[in-house]
């Protein structure tokens, strides 16, 4: 823990998390259509994440510069469209938020340093992709692929297991749930386990190391099991063939270990 920090510096942490946080929305948002996963309503129009400038998907409408600030816009607007009235999805200050605690928590217990920076990077990047599984079932390259460099990256330092073990975890992590996905489509003839799956695991083991690999999975499975149980309260048809994407559940898994990790609650590393 490092010396006490000011109540004012944790406040801009916060901020700036909120900030980013808001810019993981629209990467969240768009970043399936960019990356070719989905397509956009108008795919003649050029699309990246910084046009066509912010605007309500139900009207088209702009949206406002005020309506723009983290949390502040969502409030304001009481959680719908100015113009037309639509709902504004939860998922907008709920990202934000994590987006500002994802700043907050690494840096109330490391401070100012590279391995609270790291954290971050970490969390933005489960983050996103969570929330991209859970809209569209994909987990794009474009976010797995990072997630195993940077943890590679991290780890070369070693801000948090040896070199070797990240490799080792990530290609572990890679190979066990390719074989578990394979095996299921020659059982079953469908995919229960896609490729997207694999290369997460992969980067969350490049982070955490091959030790918290197990761990990370049997996490995930209860986390997964939960999620099956809350929809079937809300009356949903949920079953192993409606396809459950399994995203969401491995990122709160890593980042719950990632916390332990970092309080040196580490149980798996001892
Ligand atoms: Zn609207």
């Amino acid at each position: 823990m490092p010396e006490i920090l000011s109540i004012s510096a944790c406040l801009l942490v916060f901020l700036l998390g909120l900030i980013i946080g808001s810019f993981l929305n629209v990467v969240i948002h768009r970043g399936p259509a960019i990356w070719g996963l989905v397509k956009t309503a108008a795919p003649d129009k050029p699309y990246s994440l910084a046009h066509p400038r912010s605007h309500c998907p139900a009207c088209q409408q702009q949206i406002k510069v005020i309506h723009l600030i983290p949390i502040v816009g969502f409030i304001l607007l009481r959680g719908r469209c100015s113009a037309c009235g639509q709902h504004i999805p939860w998922r907008y200050p709920v990202v934000e938020v994590l987006g500002g605690a994802s700043a907050l928590v690494p840096y109330f217990i490391y401070g100012p340093s590279l391995t609270a920076l790291a954290i971050f990077c970490f969390f933005c990047l489960v983050i996103s992709l969570a929330f991209i599984d859970q809209q569209t079932s994909f987990l794009p390259d474009a976010l797995t692929l990072p997630l195993i460099i940077t943890g590679m990256g991290a780890n070369a330092v070693p801000l948090f297991v040896p070199l070797q073990d990240a490799l080792i975890a990530a290609a572990a992590g890679f190979i066990s749930f390719w074989l578990i996905g394979e095996v299921f489509y020659r059982l079953r003839g469908y995919d229960g386990l896609g490729l997207g799956d694999a290369k997460m695991l992969a980067g969350l083991g490049a982070w955490l190391g091959w030790i918290a690999l197990p761990f990370i999975v049997l996490l995930a499975s209860l986390t997964g099991l939960i999620f099956i149980a809350l929809s079937k309260l809300r009356g949903q048809d949920v079953g192993l063939e409606t396809g459950l994407p399994f995203g969401p559940s491995l990122a709160i898994a890593a980042a719950t270990l990632m916390i332990l990790q970092a309080t040196g609650l580490d149980f798996w590393n001892i």
